[in-house]
């Protein structure tokens, strides 16, 4: 289960609305002693990388995101050293409802395939439909069904 601060949702949801069509994209994590994650926004590198690669990244920033791996770094490296850990990722769907696509889930596993890269993170997908904030949903791996299953987010004032 995923516990975000209510206000934080709010301001992912506001991030998603400025960057429509576009999808946004961040990283949640949290400390040792925290009960709560807290949001770091990214960009979403994914246009980028389908000018300069559009062979290897087919899709642009409208149906996929990718975040910069020296910034994932950066925030997941930072948390570490304080003792905290990757408590998940989000990201917005546009003009379609939040679910976890098989796009999502071949980004989420490592390159081998069979198990995520952080298992133990949970995936909240924001929809974006005609501008309009759509309800989320959110997502963690399930160890024992061997796929993703849906969790609760739990908000918190
Ligand atoms: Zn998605």
């Amino acid at each position: 289960m995923l516990r975000l601060r209510r206000k934080d949702l709010n301001r992912l949801e506001a991030q998603a609305l400025a960057e429509y069509p576009a999808e946004c994209c961040g990283i949640l994590t949290q400390g040792p002693e925290e009960e709560v994650a807290q949001i770091h926004a990214c960009r979403n590198i994914q246009d980028q990388l389908h000018a300069e690669n559009p062979a290897d990244f087919a899709r642009t920033s409208r149906t996929a995101y990718f975040i910069d791996p020296r910034e994932l770094t950066r925030i997941i490296g930072a948390a570490e050293r304080a003792g905290g850990r990757a408590a998940g990722f989000y990201h917005s769907h546009i003009d379609c409802p939040a679910y976890f696509s098989e796009e999502d889930k071949r980004r989420a596993m490592t390159m081998m395939g069979d198990e995520p890269d952080y298992p133990d993170a949970a995936y909240l997908v924001l929809s974006i439909d005609q501008q309009q904030v759509q309800p989320h949903k959110c997502f963690a791996w399930d160890q024992g069904g061997r796929n993703f299953a849906e969790v609760e987010l739990e908000l918190l004032d």
